[in-house]
């Protein structure tokens, strides 16, 4: 007793209140924040209690009761985010995940979690833009990223200009008097290039632009984008965060500039995520490094054995020196993660689907980042304007999970042999 982060009792001042807020505890790794953020005592224990519990619990709730219109009253003028107000504001459940992705980044300043990694994506943009302000966009981005782009945000008059995911310091030569943000992904969660996060961000920050990006594919456990300056990191947790395939779940998380807007936003859109779904990533995010390095080892095994595969034409990875960006990936990442694409060498859409049917380890279907191996075919063409991708035969998107990687080269082998 008395050095658990969820300890109540001992001296109330030290150890317990230095473990309740991360912040203070600025060198501790990644993986030691993973086991210790977001178990503040009063979201695992009860006031004047002696014991605690390792996991805060899932707290549901709509109404909040007060003790007298006194109360309720200064509740209202407080607008504390860790004070209980109403269902919508959220409970500690969230608040405990909330802060555990916070405190992976040392700049952020805070979290807010949204039912999806969509409803993510487009509150963090429309925190920052407003009617007549241009965004760029990454020509690789994420299919439903793109078509809020021109569907409501063209609507409202923001204009969506698409750069070249290989474009670097060149984006200086795009932004304009009316470019308000810049949004990355990287690497493209269908075509893996790798951005040069650091030259992009230098030129926004000389015209005051804010930089965002989905870090779905690497989190900020091996691209940690704050670092680099970027002004607010997105995550579909749904995929790595939640890790099992049985929830939806996104997460926006701001620098001290962008938080007061996009918590403000998010809060006048409605946008929360469930108690439970959030406990679901929380559950998910204590093992995210080990996942994340077993899935990462194993994708970049078999990505390396593709490669002598003569049914494969090419490997898209960004851990192997022939993806584009791959220099940039060994400068800025620190480590693989599990999902990346091939080229079949048989360019025909019924190959293709010959080989995908025949595996049997991996399951068809959308998503990613969860435990099992998942095979997909992708047509990244058609969601092109700025940069082609026209020279490219079929794709299979691969998704490796946790299992042994001799067993799903094998199946892999076996389905080629059809
Ligand atoms: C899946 C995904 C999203 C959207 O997440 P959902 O939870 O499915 O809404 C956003 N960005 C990337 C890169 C994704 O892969």
């Amino acid at each position: 007793m008395g050095r658990g982060p969820g300890n109540t009792q001992g001296n109330g001042t030290g150890m317990t209140r230095k473990n309740d807020d991360g912040r203070k505890n600025g060198n501790l790794s990644p993986a030691t924040r993973l086991a210790q953020a977001g178990r503040r005592s009063e979201w695992t224990g009860m006031p004047g209690d002696r014991g605690s519990i390792v996991n805060p619990p899932v707290w549901r709730a709509s109404t909040i009761l007060y003790e007298d219109v006194a109360h309720l009253r200064a509740a209202e003028t407080q607008n504390d985010p860790h004070q209980l107000y109403y269902g919508r504001r959220g409970t500690p459940t969230g608040w405990s995940l909330a802060e555990a992705i916070t405190q992976l980044e040392p700049e952020a300043e805070g979290t807010m979690l949204f039912p999806s990694g969509v409803a993510a994506v487009v509150t963090a943009l429309l925190s920052v833009l407003k009617p007549g302000d241009e965004l760029l966009m990454v020509d690789s981005a994420y299919g439903p990223t793109r078509a809020f782009c021109e569907g409501f945000l063209k609507e409202i008059g923001v204009a969506t200009r698409y750069y070249d995911p290989l474009i670097g310091a060149g984006i200086a030569a795009l932004c304009s008097e009316k470019t308000r943000a810049i949004f990355l992904e990287s690497p493209g969660s269908l075509t893996f290039e790798v951005q040069d996060v650091p030259a992009i961000v230098a030129a926004a920050k000389a015209r005051d632009i804010v930089t965002l990006i989905d870090n779905t594919w690497a989190t900020p456990l091996l691209l940690p984008a704050m670092g680099l300056g970027v002004d607010i990191t997105i995550l579909a947790c749904t995929k790595y965060i939640v890790g099992h395939s049985d929830a939806m779940l996104g997460s926006v998380t701001a620098n001290a500039r962008c938080w007061p807007a996009l918590r403000r936003r998010a809060l006048g859109l409605g946008q929360m995520a469930s108690p439970d779904d959030a406990w679901l990533g929380a559950r998910g995010l204590r093992t995210l490094d080990v996942r994340l390095k077993r899935q990462g080892e194993s994708g970049l095994q078999i990505a390396q054995w593709l490669e002598t595969r003569p049914e494969v034409r090419r490997v898209l990875h960004p851990a192997l020196p022939s993806c584009p960006g791959h220099e940039l990936f060994a400068r800025d990442f620190r480590g693989p993660a599990g999902l990346f694409s091939i080229e079949l060498a048989d360019p025909s859409d019924k190959a293709r689907a010959a080989f995908i049917d025949a595996l049997t380890l991996f399951g068809i279907g959308y998503s990613w980042g969860g435990y099992e191996s998942l095979a997909l075919p992708v047509d990244p063409a058609r969601l092109r304007s700025a940069s082609a991708w026209q020279d490219h035969g079929p794709l299979v998107r691969f998704n490796i999970g946790l299992e042994d990687p001799a067993d799903l080269m094998a199946d892999m082998a076996r389905a080629f042999g059809r």
